[in-house]
């Protein structure tokens, strides 16, 4: 079915654009993007007043399927990613079992293929069971449709492996996403280290644990001459790390989640299970700290770490509960509130960060609307407010530390490959 998007607010950061455009699909890829465009046997969305950007590129969920389906699977993420606006993700490898083969890469693009909602693309592991051990075959990942290896909800310990694993991800071109942590440092922590993990009497986690793992990977992707993703950064010297690395011409590009430019620590009170998250949500000066890495460039790309866990997995003592919380459903308004409607960041910076600069780090052509591209669109009202109700949430869990707040920028429809994924009303 041919969809006209007629008299939406366009922007494509990819092509520059943003203005009042119409956009017409062949049901496929996107056809043309111009004034006035009109076909007589196309759907019409009347786009007057709203926003349409490419579909949102996410590079960091955790779908949980294999193995832990009763979080999440790849249907339901699917779902809640559409519901989100998002229409590609990248799915990390933690799952059970892990993503380390061909078949289980095969596997998650199958199931993700054959409920033909969204784009899912597999991250491979970095080592054989996540176990740091020995190097898992990322040559046959890549083959499988790795868009990158990581060994995402751990760190690679041995700085040797790394180094491996910088080498051959080269190869093969794809980047190693890292999820840069010193465990040493941690320390059996469960916040972060400051003022509230003082107050609650929690074993706080010192900023260190992170920017010293974010310094060692980068000194290894330096002198390898490899590509390198730091995922969710959160303090102000990892980010530092990065703008100085990238001053010195190496190959680093890096994301942040949503909580780490709308949260603290103190979001920790009273004991909040749902603002307990890995790393852990850091101090007011961090919080400024990413919002500035995000304005001047720093950091390239907004990815949610979108972590469903169980109410019986989050409904225990802090320290014993577990990390993360969701995010698909609520990155595009706490984009939009947090960001530029506080004026730290343009609209059109925003989708860039959630579209475009994700999109090149693992690859794929999406994360535009160029013509000729696969239609990946979304529709949002950016004025519209709402209060996040978790309950309406397309995700099978419910963590998320945002439930009651009022939010602004409402997804009216999602459209992948030439598809309508999400409809969530509106003018037509
Ligand atoms: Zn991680």
């Amino acid at each position: 079915m041919k969809i006209l998007i007629k008299g939406g607010n366009v922007i494509d950061p990819a092509n520059n654009i943003s203005e009042k455009l119409d956009i017409l699909t062949d049901g496929k890829v996107i056809e043309a993007v111009g004034k006035d465009i009109s076909s007589p046997d196309a759907k019409v969305i009347n786009a007057e007043r709203l926003t349409v950007i490419p579909g949102i590129v996410d590079i960091h969920v955790h779908f949980r399927d294999p193995g832990y389906e009763y979080k999440e699977d790849i249907i339901s993420g699917s779902r809640a990613a559409a519901r989100g606006g998002v229409t590609s993700v990248a799915c990390m490898p933690n799952t059970k079992p892990a993503l380390d083969c061909e078949a289980l890469i095969q596997y998650v693009k199958n199931k993700a293929e054959k409920a033909g909602i969204i784009n899912v693309f597999p991250v491979g592991c970095i080592s054989k069971g996540l176990k740091g051990e020995e190097l898992a075959e990322i040559g046959e990942l890549k083959a499988a449709g790795a868009v990158g290896v990581s060994d995402d909800g751990r760190p690679v310990i041995s700085s040797i492996l790394m180094r491996r694993a910088l080498e051959y991800a080269n190869m093969f071109d794809i980047p190693v996403m890292s999820h840069s942590e010193d465990l040493g440092l941690v320390d059996g922590g469960s916040m972060n280290e400051g003022y509230m993990s003082t107050y609650l009497g929690l074993r706080g986690i010192p900023k260190a644990a992170e920017s010293v793992a974010v310094t060692r990977d980068i000194l290894i992707a330096e002198e390898v001459g490899a590509k390198i993703h730091i995922c969710h950064v959160s303090t102000a010297n990892s980010i530092d790390a990065v703008r100085q690395a990238k001053k010195r011409g190496v190959r680093v590009t890096c994301e942040t989640a949503p909580h780490y430019f709308s949260l603290t620590d103190a979001a920790c009170d009273g004991f909040n299970t749902n603002a307990k998250m890995n790393p852990p949500l850091r101090s007011a000066e961090d919080v400024e700290a990413v919002i500035a890495g995000l304005a001047d460039g720093t950091i390239d790309a907004i990815a949610t770490d979108h972590a469903p866990h169980h109410i019986d997995e989050k409904n225990v003592e802090f320290d014993k509960a577990l990390n993360g919380i969701i995010g698909l459903e609520t990155s595009l308004s706490l984009g939009i509130t947090k960001l530029v409607n506080t004026g730290k960041l343009t609209l059109c910076e925003l989708i860039k960060k959630m579209t475009y600069n994700p999109a090149k780090i693992i690859g794929t052509d999406r994360g535009t609307l160029s013509v000729g591209a696969p239609a990946d669109i979304t529709i949002f009202d950016a004025a519209e407010e709402y209060v996040v109700d978790v309950s309406k949430f397309a995700s099978k869990s419910k963590n998320s530390p945002y439930g009651g707040m009022k939010l602004c920028g409402v997804v009216k429809k999602t459209i992948a490959n030439g598809k309508i994924v999400y409809d969530g009303g509106g003018k037509e």
